[in-house]
């Protein structure tokens, strides 16, 4: 009887394993269609000044329909764009287009794109970047690339080669989603960035629980002593915002602020302006 319970079990766990694999490889099917189609669109989240709640600038994020099955997170389809490989086009699609969409706003806020570690592995990172400005018209100022501490351990030395001659261009570069790397501290070190991003799950009870504010504190010393900006995202909550204004955080970002979409230019001019 034991056998036959293993059996059944090895037998629905490589019917779940194919299940999965088959599923990552349609994704992956559909990702470089659309690739091929245009088939991906941007959102644009706002980052404010917290001290004043002037718009600082706008995050890109990625947006994918799939075709008979509505709308995907990037969260579940950048890893598999990673792994097959279409991540390389994906990138230069999202840096050319958010170059010329922001070349094209009415005020000159800056824009932070993301930017994964394969990208950075590649040195036409560097071509991308410039190819993007120069086709756009863009100010390098008003460009960001936005790294996870995750995204350089693979050869940190290239990595840092490409970030040194993107920064050399006059673009900035923000670590994202800071401290849920392994090695925070060592990354800020090595790498020549001009921004932290603390990550939104220390945003979780920020209010509330002293530990996590703990965390925050240490985190906006850090940035002071290194003179570094930081910004704090998944802002949720006045209460939130309230923590990170009275210790002193740079900017915010989250759905309190802003939720990704579409920019609507008439919501930043004066109400008396307002058509
Ligand atoms: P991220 O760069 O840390 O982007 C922030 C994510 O948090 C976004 O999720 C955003 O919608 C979400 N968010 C913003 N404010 C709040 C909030 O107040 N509460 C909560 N719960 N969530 C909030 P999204 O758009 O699903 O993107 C997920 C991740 O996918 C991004 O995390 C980024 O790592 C990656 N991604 C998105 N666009 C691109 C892209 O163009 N290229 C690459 N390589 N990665 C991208
Ligand atoms: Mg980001
Ligand atoms: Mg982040
Ligand atoms: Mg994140």
């Amino acid at each position: 009887r034991a056998k036959a319970e293993f059996d059944r079990r090895i037998c629905y766990y490589e019917h779940d394993m194919d299940e999965q694999a088959r599923q990552r490889r349609d994704i992956a099917r559909d990702l470089w269609t659309a690739v091929e189609n245009n088939g991906f669109s941007l959102a644009y989240q706002v980052q404010k000044s917290v001290a004043s709640g002037e718009i600082t600038g706008y995050e890109v994020l990625l947006r994918w329909n799939r075709p008979g099955h509505g709308n995907v997170s990037p969260a579940e389809f950048i890893p598999i764009a990673e792994e097959c490989g279409a991540i390389s086009a994906i990138g230069v699609w999202v840096l050319k287009m958010a170059c010329l969409e922001a070349a094209s706003w009415p005020e000159p806020c800056k824009i932070a794109v993301n930017v994964s570690g394969i990208q950075l592995a590649q040195i036409d990172l560097i071509d991308t970047v410039r190819n993007s400005l120069f086709m756009s018209g863009l100010a390098p100022h008003r460009l960001e690339l936005e790294v996870t501490e995750t995204s350089i351990i693979g050869d940190k030395n290239r990595a840092l080669h490409i970030l040194r001659q993107i920064k050399a261009m006059g673009v900035s570069i923000a670590i994202d989603d800071f401290g849920t790397g392994y090695s925070s501290l060592d990354t800020l070190r090595s790498f020549p960035f001009d921004k932290i991003k603390i990550d939104r799950s220390f945003m979780n009870e920020v209010e509330s629980d002293e530990q996590s504010k703990a965390i925050v504190r240490a985190i906006l010393a850090l940035g002071r002593s290194l003179s570094v900006p930081v910004l704090a995202e998944g802002v949720e909550t006045r209460e939130q915002l309230d923590v990170l204004r009275k210790e002193g955080c740079t900017e915010a970002q989250g759905f309190l602020l802003g939720r990704p979409g579409a920019i609507d230019w008439n919501d930043r001019l004066e109400p008396g302006l307002r058509a």
